[in-house]
């Protein structure tokens, strides 16, 4: 929806407060999925060029530390015209509402008709676009795997952990949308499914969430909400697969992509509530 709800003082408060209690940390939010800051329509540019800025300031309000973006669509233009008009759209929504604290995340896409982000050499492009500002990327699973990169394999997890390491950089990737993924393999579609009843299954997350490279990320659940329970099952299936000590994906230890880093306490964290 575009409407968005305002923020009580006294709500921000308690929220802080609980945050504090539960160590919620980090605080990542995500913008409303109407909003296309790459559309060729300018009312509907201009109109979610303002809901994106709403966006921020509430962000900033509730201290949170990531907003995450998707980059939106560029129907009835080419990808380079689609990322221009998304990075004007956004410096111009930080010119007039700053990000402060907040940074900004920009999600790949599973690469549905004319959305960009579909590739990590896109999404780096974008970066490139918006030096100077506090932006980095989400990688979501099931849209990586939807836009044919498999992560049910250990060797699609290193072509992943590779591809991300030459072009964004994996310290530009803080955060990573765990969901399973409903859709074929390269459909594009867009379609999550709960953690191991999908095309990445349990043994691609066993190696994703213990990937010495990976395992220290925020990795935040947006699995389907069919029946009641569900995302505490599916938080309780991906704890689970977690191991004390980094394994590689059991490829040879050559590839460059494979080193160790000390380990420090991961986040998993569920979504609350459906997203707007
Ligand atoms: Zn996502």
């Amino acid at each position: 929806m575009w409407k968005q709800s305002s923020l009580l003082p006294q709500n921000v408060a308690a929220f802080k407060e609980l945050r504090r209690k539960y160590d919620l940390y980090p605080l990542v939010i995500h913008v409303g999925y109407l909003v296309n800051l790459a559309s060729q329509d300018e009312a509907l540019r201009m109109r979610s060029i303002e809901a994106f800025r709403a966006e921020i300031s509430r962000a900033v309000a509730i201290s949170a530390e990531y907003l995450v973006l998707h980059p939106g669509n560029y129907k009835g233009a080419t990808v380079e015209q689609g990322v221009n008009t998304l990075a004007v759209s956004i410096r111009k929504a930080a010119q007039e509402t700053p990000f402060e604290t907040v940074t900004l995340l920009i999600e790949n896409s599973s690469g549905q008709s004319n959305a960009l982000g579909a590739s990590f050499t896109e999404l780096q492009h974008i970066l490139t676009m918006l030096h100077g500002l506090p932006i980095g990327c989400c990688i979501d699973t099931a849209h990586c795997y939807a836009s044919g990169m498999d992560l049910s394999s250990p060797e699609g997890l290193d072509d992943v952990v590779i591809s991300l390491q030459q072009t964004i950089g994996l310290d530009r990737v803080p955060v990573i949308h765990a969901n399973d993924c409903r859709s074929p393999l390269g459909s594009h579609l867009d379609r999550h499914e709960h953690i191991g009843s999908g095309g990445i299954g349990l043994k691609g997350f066993q190696r994703i969430v213990n990937h010495p490279l990976l395992r220290d990320k925020t990795f935040i659940l947006e699995t389907p909400l069919e029946q009641d329970g569900d995302d505490l099952r599916n938080m309780q299936a991906i704890l689970t697969l977690r191991s004390d000590t980094a394994t590689t994906s059991g490829r040879s230890k050559s590839r460059k992509a494979i080193t160790t880093k000390p380990a420090r306490a991961s986040k998993l964290a569920r979504k609350t509530g459906k997203g707007k």
